[in-house]
């Protein structure tokens, strides 16, 4: 459970390493493996009697563990678990909970669709697609069974909120477990396992790397279930390096502070885009005029770094803006420092079928920023430069 009440003191305090020195801060652990005074001391810990440094790919690393309670802090989350990619983290949660049936809720991560429908499909892991917001077909999908109900909020690219509350009473009334993909909120701005949810999820190669320089994942929830997956994790090599887990653990240091930036300068930027008559629609949950307004402020304290718009001419003169400007970057990906833009059809959403795209909402006019720490002004100029093109 979490050892301070704010944020701020547990991203730099919680999982402290214990070493002689007084370091200020942790050390890097990279050695591979952990010796012992006495067979004794050793089958103590193999035992599992007691908790200590043993092998890095089981994850009993002191730069691996001191991130994971770092992580669950944060997460307000009895465990954490770190893994390799948010991949990883996705592909070990559905194999260890998943095979009774997997019933994703409004828009996922197209990797994690290509995952479920090609490869864990093989292994005769079920998945089917309901959009969000439809309470009878999650029910009726839940009766014909299943054991994990899978879902993303604030969704790519439009931005959709969901509501984890009512998701995860049904998911439990129907004995499934849900999980959710925190990604795009982080746990500064969202807590899933405070509102029902029974595992949290983050490709932290975003928001909790926050510099676009490491790959990772994370889960959290409860001891029991950690553990279970815990033995996925141990069996399919996919534990952080340690390398990494320091790396992450030291950005998470500025975690709080980076989403406090991004929040405002997201929100400013959907207000310039709002009134802007190049713009048709503004996709973002802080706006007021926003149909998941209510909702977000219900249930996240933050309302994030992303957002989505649409441009009121044609595919072709959202290309161009896109081209036009120059401080933000063309680039696939979020999180980061930098501000990024993407138009969906042509990264995460390339070559999908127009009727997946049509029932999304995602048009070849629909660009996505990831809305990085740079001074709101630089920003707003940039959109008016390339805005100015198109009018
Ligand atoms: N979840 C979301 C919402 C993502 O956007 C991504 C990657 O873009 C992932 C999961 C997968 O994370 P990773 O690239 O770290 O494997």
């Amino acid at each position: 459970m979490a050892e301070y009440d704010e944020f701020s003191t547990q991203a730099i305090h919680s999982g402290q390493i214990d070493e002689p020195f007084g370091a200020a801060v942790s050390p890097l652990y990279d050695s591979t493996t952990f010796s012992f005074t006495d067979t004794e001391a050793l089958l103590e810990v193999v035992g599992g009697q007691k908790q200590a440094a043993f092998y890095t790919r089981y994850g009993m690393n002191p730069s691996i563990t001191s991130l994971e309670q770092r992580l669950a802090a944060l997460d307000r989350a009895e465990s954490s678990l770190a893994y390799g990619s948010g991949m990883a983290a996705i592909s070990s949660i559905s194999l260890a909970f998943g095979r009774g049936g997997i019933v994703c809720v409004g828009e996922i991560y197209g990797g994690t669709t290509v995952f479920l429908q090609q490869q864990a499909s093989l292994l005769g892991i079920n998945s089917r697609f309901i959009a969000s917001g439809d309470d009878k077909a999650l029910e009726s999908t839940l009766e014909q069974g299943a054991s994990l109900v899978y879902m993303e909020t604030p969704a790519n690219p439009t931005l959709k909120v969901i509501d984890i509350e009512k998701t995860a009473m049904l998911s439990h009334r129907h004995g499934a477990r849900l999980v959710v993909d925190n990604t795009f909120a982080t746990p500064i701005n969202q807590q899933p396992l405070s509102l029902g949810a029974d595992l949290a999820l983050q490709s932290a190669t975003k928001y909790l790397g926050g510099h676009s320089d490491l790959t990772a994942g994370v889960v959290s929830g409860r001891d029991q279930d950690i553990t279970e997956l815990n033995h996925w994790r141990k069996s399919l090599g996919q534990a952080i390096a340690p390398e990494i887990a320091h790396k992450l653990k030291r950005s998470l240091v500025t975690l709080p502070l980076r989403v406090e930036r991004h929040n405002s300068n997201a929100q400013t930027l959907a207000e310039f885009l709002h009134q802007h008559p190049a713009v048709a629609q503004v996709y973002y949950p802080g706006l007021p005029s926003s149909p998941d307004h209510d909702l977000a402020a219900r249930q996240m304290q933050g309302f994030g770094g992303m957002l989505s718009f649409d441009i009121k001419d044609s595919g072709s003169a959202a290309r161009q803006f896109v081209d036009k400007l120059s401080l933000m970057k063309l680039a696939p990906s979020l999180g980061g420092a930098e501000t990024l833009i993407t138009q969906p059809v042509t990264s995460s959403h390339y070559g999908l079928p127009q009727q997946l795209l049509d029932e999304a909402g995602i048009s070849e006019r629909m660009i996505r920023l990831s809305v990085g720490l740079e001074a709101v002004q630089d920003l707003i100029r940039d959109l008016e430069q390339a805005l100015a093109v198109i009018a």
